[in-house]
């Protein structure tokens, strides 16, 4: 899976994909992660990425020009890495060329559609996930009209711009992916997930669920104890008490 993440702040993501499971991911190559500074695709002196709204009002908004650039040569890119010395086609042509239909193309914005544990499942199935990040005053609409796929809010919110919904996003479909968590049994039970343990008592229509509490050593802390079933060594009573939990969330 490739991850390439359009934004005008390319560095803020250096802490967070540097670090722990997700860097290791990239370090063994089950993921890839590319950075594109969207200032790279804008074609003035000043490499401008926004301008004054039409129809007045406060703040900027993010031209549609050097997104469509970014996208179409980010697409296109993937074309010729995979057909060695690729023709070179229209922008256009790029960007509704049947061949990237295992790329998905992303807008965050507050007023997208929510981004649930469902859509990181289903967007764990392409190729290379497109990602565009806004700031100032949101994007262009043609973006969302015309270039992207899907566009998500990551929770009924307003932040400064998309660069952290990108994390979440990489994030959480990163740890979805064969090889990316060390332990792929935690997978099996968690919060929101799909796949269910055997004997689960619940029945999975696609609501939310969440996943049983957890503990761990010492049994006893400042008079807090741990459940004594999870105590026992009786395994069916513990699962028993697990699904109830689940279901009483
Ligand atoms: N004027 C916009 C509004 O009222 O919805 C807010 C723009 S916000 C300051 C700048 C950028 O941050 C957006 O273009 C979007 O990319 C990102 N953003 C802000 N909140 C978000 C959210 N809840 N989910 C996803 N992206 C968000």
């Amino acid at each position: 899976m490739r991850f390439d993440i359009i934004t005008i702040f390319p560095h803020i993501f250096d802490s967070y994909f540097g670090e722990s499971i997700l860097k290791r991911a990239q370090e063994s190559h089950k993921i890839d992660i590319v950075v594109h500074n969207l200032r790279d695709f804008a074609t003035d002196k000043h490499k401008t990425t926004d301008d004054i709204p039409y129809g007045g009002g406060a703040g900027m908004v993010m031209k549609v020009e050097p997104i469509h650039r970014a996208v179409s040569m980010i697409k296109q890119q993937k074309m010729n890495d995979s057909q060695q010395g690729g023709r070179a086609e229209s922008l256009n042509t790029v960007l509704s060329d049947k061949r990237t239909t295992n790329v998905r193309t992303i807008l965050f914005s507050a007023k997208g559609k929510l981004f649930t544990q469902r859509d990181a499942e289903r967007l764990a199935k392409y190729g290379r996930l497109i990602m565009i990040c806004g700031r100032y005053e949101g994007v262009d609409e043609r973006v969302a009209d015309h270039i992207v796929d899907e566009e998500f809010s990551i929770g009924e919110y307003v932040l400064t711009g998309g660069e952290i919904p990108a994390m979440v996003v990489v994030d959480s479909v990163s740890r979805l992916l064969p090889g990316v968590l060390g332990n792929e049994e935690s997978l099996k039970e968690e919060s929101f997930g799909s796949e269910r343990s055997e004997g689960d008592l619940s029945t999975h229509t696609g609501e939310i669920q969440k996943e049983y509490p957890h503990y761990t050593r010492p049994e006893e802390f400042n008079g807090w104890k741990v459940p004594e079933v999870l105590l026992s060594g009786n395994h069916k009573e513990i699962e028993r008490w697990r699904n109830e939990k689940k279901l009483s969330e």
